[in-house]
């Protein structure tokens, strides 16, 4: 079996109101099948999702939070401004994004940004998937996936990867109960977080710095599908989620 990953070269500093579909499609060939992986920076960047920090009135609550954490109060309060449950407040702030995700900071990067500015996750990753996806497939004629990306620390574990948080016609989850294992037996479980694996190996190629390199083209897996997505998927119910309970009921002691 066999599985490439390739970088799209030459894709400039992305500017807000740039067609990022335009763009790939101006620097790559690409095949039916394949897999789109953009990092969600240049989606946010081309969505105009960015902001500075110029404006922001930290709240006393932001006040405290920098104060004990060594942290810009207005930074704190914009991710206050955009999460509807914080998990953890100190010494890192993970919350539950307005933006449907659960991570670090509300998702606000300062990193690969130009101008002292900010940017906040797209808007809604399935939705910039799903726009670009069908302009590529428009101009291209193939019919693709995508993958929208970002960078995320994981529980337990010391570094961050790729996650997937906006799919087009790209498979969350691969479900394995019901099949054999190698000596016959039904798989009980098993469900394999396919655009999350696919996220992380092409962000191997995006790293984290000024590589340039933020959309990868993974060919040769079967994650296209004619159904209709999204990285919400790759979440569990929220009642059904130990971490979350755990985070809430210490919370409160
Ligand atoms: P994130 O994971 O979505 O937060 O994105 P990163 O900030 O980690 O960037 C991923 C990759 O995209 C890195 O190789 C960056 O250098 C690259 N990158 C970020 N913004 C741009 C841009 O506007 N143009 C180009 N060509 N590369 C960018
Ligand atoms: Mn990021
Ligand atoms: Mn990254």
């Amino acid at each position: 079996m066999k599985m490439e990953a390739f970088t799209v070269d030459d894709i400039p500093l992305i500017k807000p109101g740039d067609d990022i579909a335009a763009i790939i499609c101006e620097h790559a060939v690409l095949e039916d099948g394949d897999v789109l992986v953009i990092a969600s920076t240049i989606i946010a960047k081309a969505e105009n999702e960015l902001f500075s920090l110029d404006n922001i009135n930290p709240s006393a609550q932001a006040i405290a939070i920098g104060r004990k954490d060594d942290k810009d109060p207005r930074l704190v309060q914009a991710v206050l401004d955009r999460c509807s449950e914080c998990f953890v407040e100190s010494p890192v702030m993970l919350v539950q994004s307005d933006r449907a995700h659960v991570c670090i900071n509300a998702g606000v990067d300062d990193s690969n940004v130009e101008n002292d500015l900010l940017a906040d996750l797209p808007r809604d990753g399935d939705a910039s998937a799903r726009s670009i996806g069908e302009s590529v497939e428009e101009i291209t004629g193939c019919r693709i996936a995508v993958v929208v990306t970002d960078t995320n620390g994981r529980a337990f574990r010391l570094g961050q990867t790729g996650v997937a948080i906006g799919l087009y016609h790209a498979a969350p989850i691969y479900h394995w109960k019901g099949t054999k294992d190698l000596f016959g037996y039904e798989m009980q479980i098993s469900e394999e977080a396919v655009a999350d694996e696919v996220a992380a190996a092409a962000n191997l190629l995006m790293g984290e710095g000024s590589g340039g390199n933020p959309v990868v083209v993974v060919r040769g897996i079967p994650l296209f599908t004619e159904e209709k997505t999204s990285a919400r998927q790759l979440y569990r119910p929220d009642n059904m989620d130990l971490i979350k309970k755990a985070l809430r009921i210490s919370k409160k002691s």
